[in-house]
């Protein structure tokens, strides 16, 4: 992984091509986007099966929901079986933490690579243990027990029997978040006589840091999936050079570092020196980075200023295409 990474980097140095293909197409994309109903599931913990468990409700911070989960349930453990779980960009830093290891090696050793449906990118899932019979546990489940990553599980075991999906509304700019509750037979946590809201339900699994992490990430996989609804810059499929960058950003933080500090691309943006030494040591900030810099390059977003005899350059360049001297 790491090897393909880095030849992603290399690629990555020549944005501006990407920039082209854009610039084409946003504008109509705007006046579509403004027309749509975009909603895209984010976290989910779904087990393979034929009937699907998720309950047609859409449920708000103070809605209440009847659920609680602890040893002493029959079906102990059963959720930590066959999941689909989508591996966030944070949840690979924790876990690597927990495990102390490198984010690429929880790459390499505990996740799958998988797809994105709603915005065509790669993402990963976390793996299964090989096992006999079609019953797979989770590579982080001891029989005994429980979760050996507990404290750093990822962000959808956390938010389990819930959901979170962004939809975003015709005529709004920003999407909304919203819940939902996935109510699969053999959990029997629905059947506890606990009652809380869904904001305490989320407060006691401690999902407020996963959340401000991945809301960038969030952010960047609902616009992409807003384009291939709508047909965008790279028609039904994104750009493989798009999609290299994306995982990159998300999954392999060291390679992500050798880009910024091997290529030009401190010389092309303007990063604050004390940012510099943080993003030699720090994959959180790597990470805040890495986002701004596919908001910048995808979206034209003012995440990442370019310096100024760079963007000299390439108003003169514009300027001589376009005949205008
Ligand atoms: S990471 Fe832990 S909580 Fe999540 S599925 Fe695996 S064992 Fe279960
Ligand atoms: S109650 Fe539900 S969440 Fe808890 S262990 Fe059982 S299946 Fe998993």
């Amino acid at each position: 992984m790491a090897q393909r990474l880095d030849a992603t980097a290399a690629q990555c140095d020549d944005d501006a091509s990407v920039v082209a293909q854009r610039d084409a197409f946003e504008e109509e994309l705007e006046r579509r986007r403004a027309e749509a109903d975009m909603e895209v599931p984010i976290v989910a913990a779904l087990r393979d099966g034929t009937a699907d468990p998720v309950q047609p409700t859409r449920y708000r911070r103070g809605d209440t929901l009847r659920f609680s989960c602890h040893r002493a349930v029959s079906c102990w453990n059963e959720c930590c079986h066959n999941t689909q779980i989508t591996l966030t960009p944070y949840d690979l830093i924790r876990l690597g933490r927990n495990l102390e290891i490198r984010t690429s090696q929880v790459t390499a050793r505990y996740a799958v690579p998988t797809l994105h449906e709603p915005s065509g990118m790669p993402v990963l899932r976390l793996g299964m243990q090989e096992a006999a019979g079609a019953r797979k546990p989770c590579v982080f489940l001891d029989p005994e027990h429980g979760c050996s990553v507990y404290r750093d599980r990822p962000a959808a075991c956390r938010y389990y029997p819930l959901g979170l999906a962004s939809v975003k509304m015709k005529g709004h700019d920003a999407p909304e978040d919203f819940y939902f509750l996935v109510k699969e037979p053999h959990c029997k946590g629905h059947e506890q006589p606990k009652e809380q809201t869904v904001a305490q339900f989320l407060e006691n699994q401690q999902v407020a840091e996963y959340d401000e992490h991945n809301r960038d990430w969030i952010h960047i996989l609902m616009k992409l999936a807003s384009w291939k609804s709508l047909g965008g810059p790279w028609g039904k499929e994104p750009d493989q050079r798009v999609r290299q960058m994306f995982l990159m950003v998300s999954a392999d933080p060291d390679a992500f570092r050798r880009f910024v500090f091997g290529s030009s691309f401190l010389e092309k943006y303007a990063v604050d020196p004390a940012m510099r030494a943080q993003l030699e040591s720090d994959d959180e900030a790597l990470q805040r980075l890495g986002f701004d810099w596919l908001r910048a390059v995808l979206f034209n977003e003012p995440t990442l200023h370019l310096r100024e005899h760079v963007l000299q350059g390439a108003i003169a360049k514009a300027r001589c295409e376009t005949g205008a001297v």
